[in-house]
């Protein structure tokens, strides 16, 4: 979806925003279909500088379409059934075909059936955490309500600046709510998120044991207002909601963290 074009998935029957956490679970999250088109097959050969008769007995199939009833070649799953992974996919996440993947993954998850189908969306939601969906607004404000109170009851920090910083922030992990909370938070500090921070983000506030304790909580929370259920990684979930938040490749750095204006030079 090229930048400022109007997001296929808001126009759903139910609306979300979709960023792609590179996480490979449509890759790997049970039996399915990978359809191919004609011409697919080539580019694929060639990346991996196979023929192309050898890329389709290694790594096809041909099955009989439900929706059509007709034979087509689709790629082949390495094991059975639940768990069965693409044999294109290596390591834990990588595809070896990325740039020249069919255009079934490339348009994931905007299938027709997707947007179409409440049960297709949910199916597709319940795979891929880069799903997020749009809340209504009486739902949204009911929940920052509630999650604000949360926060509240939670012990105060010795340091409102005491957070997850000495952790790798790849590793923190965060509730949609929470995600949604954050996105719509003002800078406040240093830390562009503030007060509107994740449980994660207060560990090191309240101690492991306080943390889960206060996870459970906010999962009931979310369970009793029927707020879609989502967890993973917070950089990701915030990159569904809001694409400047964001960083370095490596960097230790918490993506949420500001860098302050630099002074004003002297002589200028
Ligand atoms: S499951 Fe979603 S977020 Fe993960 S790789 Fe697939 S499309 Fe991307
Ligand atoms: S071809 Fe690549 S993107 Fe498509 S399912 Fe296989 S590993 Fe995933």
């Amino acid at each position: 979806m090229s930048a400022g074009s109007p997001d296929p998935g808001l126009n759903g029957v139910v609306p979300f925003r979709w960023a792609c956490h590179r996480c490979a679970r449509c890759c790997s999250g049970g039996a399915g279909h990978v359809w191919l088109e004609p011409g697919e097959v080539e580019p694929m050969a060639a990346t991996l500088s196979m023929q192309p008769s050898a890329f389709v007995e290694q790594y096809t199939r041909e099955v009989t379409d439900p929706q059509s009833g007709a034979r087509r070649l689709s790629l082949r799953e390495e094991g059975r059934g639940e768990g069965g992974r693409c044999a294109l996919l290596v390591g834990a996440a990588e595809c070896s075909v990325y740039a020249a993947r069919p255009a079934h993954c490339r348009r994931f998850p905007y299938w027709d059936a997707v947007l179409a189908d409440p049960a297709a969306f949910e199916a597709a939601r319940a795979t891929c955490p880069g799903i997020a969906v749009v809340v209504p607004d009486e739902l949204r404000e009911r929940a920052f309500s509630e999650l604000r109170a949360l926060h509240a009851r939670l012990p105060a920090a010795p340091n409102e600046q005491s957070c997850c910083l000495e952790r790798c922030p790849d590793e923190l992990y965060a509730t949609g709510l929470e995600a949604d909370f954050a996105a719509a938070a003002a800078p406040d500090g240093n830390c562009a998120l503030g007060a509107a921070r994740p449980l994660a983000c207060r560990t090191a506030q309240l101690g492991e044991q306080a943390a889960r304790g206060a996870v459970d909580e906010l999962r009931a929370l979310e369970r009793s207002l029927g707020y879609p259920a989502s967890y993973a990684r917070l950089t990701s979930l915030l990159r569904a909601r809001n694409g400047s938040i964001g960083h370095d490749e490596g960097s230790p750095r918490c993506p949420t963290t500001r860098i302050p204006e630099p002074p004003p030079d002297p002589t200028g």
